[in-house]
């Protein structure tokens, strides 16, 4: 039948239409609270619950975002007991390597005294602004030294180029953000070191 697909369509976009003030009035009907500008509002908004067409009122608003999402990477750094930041990072390289758009530059640092490397950089800059968000340098970095970062609230009128400072972060952070990856990293952590040590042992 000719237009069959037309008044399908049409059928859609009045559903959709439908819903979007059917779930309006139930939520003003069952005072569930407000369904815009406040939390409960934004989890039924970015949950499979949501009906209709809305729109997040940002930057009032914000919908969380999931586990793995990614934005530009930082350096995990651990907090010693006097709060000094060691960090993860070696210098090996391998991130650099592996970037497709090659937008790490990393400098090694140098004993002073002996000009031999020391694995730890002297400098780390990503240009956020050429990166991709790929994820590469985190999957391939052996380390866990490099992480994919949820904050993607970084615009501004100059060149996004991040340097080591800007990078750093602390593993807490990491763990608030991505608790099941933190973990799963952890135990595997924990199960090579008592491997280790029954080995020490034997
Ligand atoms: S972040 Fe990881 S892969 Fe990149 S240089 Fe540091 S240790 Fe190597
Ligand atoms: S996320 Fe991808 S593009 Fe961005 S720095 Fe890492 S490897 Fe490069």
């Amino acid at each position: 039948m000719y237009g069959k697909g037309l008044i399908k369509g049409l059928g859609v976009t009045f559903i959709r239409y439908w819903n979007t003030y059917w779930d309006d009035i139930t939520w003003f009907v069952g005072r569930k609270g407000k369904k815009y500008y406040s939390p409960e509002g934004i989890a039924h908004r970015s949950s499979k619950n949501a009906r209709g067409i809305f729109t997040v009122q940002y930057p009032e608003e914000k919908l969380p975002v999931p586990e793995e999402f990614r934005y530009v990477p930082f350096l995990v750094f651990e907090e010693g007991p006097d709060g000094e930041k060691n960090i993860r990072c070696t210098s090996c390289g391998i991130c650099a390597k592996v970037c497709p758009p090659q937008c790490i530059w990393i400098v090694r640092t140098s004993d002073p005294a002996t000009g031999r490397p020391v694995p730890a950089p002297a400098e780390f800059t990503i240009d956020a602004d050429i990166c991709m968000n790929c994820g590469f340098c985190a999957e391939f970095c052996p380390f866990d030294a490099i992480k994919m970062d949820h904050d993607y609230e970084i615009s501004s009128e100059k060149r996004n180029v991040h340097n080591k400072q800007m990078l750093m972060k602390p593993l807490s952070y990491y763990a608030e953000i991505r608790p099941l990856n933190y973990a799963k990293e952890e135990a595997a952590r924990a199960e090579k070191a008592a491997a280790k040590a029954a080995k020490a042992d034997a």
